[in-house]
């Protein structure tokens, strides 16, 4: 008998200045507050953090800047450290593999994590995993935690003003949910939970397609508008109900791709929801689906600024680069879950097709 344990956050505040409510929420949980993440995260927001702990006076103990990797050694290590120093309330922020990092953490020494996202790469904010890397940037599996963090801060006036490429990623990383889901699912038949998974990716998916050109200039701008709003709502909490509801397994040949630009030097680096973003695109193309079809995603594609093509990726990609990122991908556990086997060829084959109607201007 296979039970399916949903896992949620305790509380998610959303909206403009949703920032100036971490101090409250922070003081129900703890006394001693320390600010974990990436450098650039942690410079974004540590001296409104430092403000919201102070006025409800809750002890701000500094912060500890992350290597970058969510791997196990470091997971172990902020784990220690938090003990060491006796936190009683983490907050994390930064991007997917600082917040990861930062959950799977508290999980294991059992202090809770407050999320405040200074990206809006993935949906990690919200949901009980950690994607986890092998220390040399590969990836390794999707860890279930046991549970979610204790509260979500999503604020869009700190997410206006993050670097453009990550708001892209995160619309890549959301889209993908709704393509996978459709490409992966028995559409035929109605349970309740598959019923909300679907709702949610296809909710995400409209969303982004109605503002994400109005979202991407709010960010270029710096200034966030209903579209930023709008997206960030698809990016976090819809993204992160469906993984919730769809306990992880709703991923397919665009998450596949990602994981075989991983094994690769000069792809690893790339955001993980750009590499799925363009994934998307050959997901449809090995779908079979019309050259209509394909030339609206990849519209989308451009308006959310997501690579349509490899030299978007990396201009300098030669056949032994791509040939090694087919081959991984094929061997990718995602790939496993598409409705029939894809070969080599095929994907080849989809890769060309994506990069040669990426010419044709609509
Ligand atoms: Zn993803």
């Amino acid at each position: 008998m296979f039970t399916h344990r949903l896992v949620f956050p305790a509380s998610v505040l959303r909206g403009r200045g949703a920032i100036n409510h971490l101090g409250a929420v922070c003081g129900r949980l703890g006394q001693r507050a320390l600010l974990v993440g990436g450098a650039r995260g942690i410079a974004s927001v540590e001296e409104k953090v430092a403000d919201q702990l102070d006025q409800q006076m809750v002890s701000y103990l500094g912060h500890d800047t992350l290597g970058g990797t969510c791997c196990e050694e470091e997971i172990k290590q902020l784990a220690d450290r938090l003990k060491r120093q006796g936190v009683e309330v983490v907050i994390a922020t930064g991007g997917g593999r600082a917040l990861d990092t930062a959950k799977a953490a508290g999980v294991l020494c059992n202090i809770p994590v407050v999320t405040l996202p200074s990206i809006a790469g993935t949906c990690s904010a919200i949901t009980p995993l950690a994607f986890r890397y092998h220390q040399n940037g590969q990836f390794r599996d999707m860890f279930p935690l046991a549970y979610g963090p204790a509260a979500v801060v999503i604020d869009a006036d700190l997410l206006a003003t993050s670097p453009l490429h990550w708001l892209s990623a995160g619309l890549g990383d959301t889209l993908a949910k709704w393509y996978e889901y459709r490409a992966i699912s028995d559409m035929n038949t109605l349970s309740g939970l598959s019923g909300v998974a679907r709702i949610n990716s296809e909710l995400c998916f409209t969303l982004i397609k109605h503002y994400a050109a109005d979202a991407c200039q709010a960010i270029r701008q710096g200034q966030a508008n209903l579209a930023l709003e709008q997206v960030l709502d698809a990016i976090f909490l819809y993204a992160g109900l469906t993984s919730i509801m769809s306990n992880g397994a709703h991923t397919g040949a665009a998450h596949a791709l990602y994981d075989g630009f991983t094994a690769c030097d000069k792809t690893r680096h790339v955001a993980h929801g750009l590499l799925v973003g363009f994934g998307n695109l050959c997901l449809l193309a090995l779908e079979n689906r019309s050259d209509e079809e394909l030339l609206a995603a990849l519209s989308l594609a451009r308006a959310s600024a997501i690579p349509v093509h490899l030299n978007e990726i990396n201009s300098d990609l030669n056949h032994a680069d791509i040939n090694l990122i087919i081959e991984r991908s094929l061997r990718a556990p995602d790939m496993a879950n598409m409705p029939t086997e894809i070969t080599q060829q095929q994907m080849q084959e989809a890769i060309q097709r994506v990069q040669r109607l990426s010419y044709i201007k609509t």
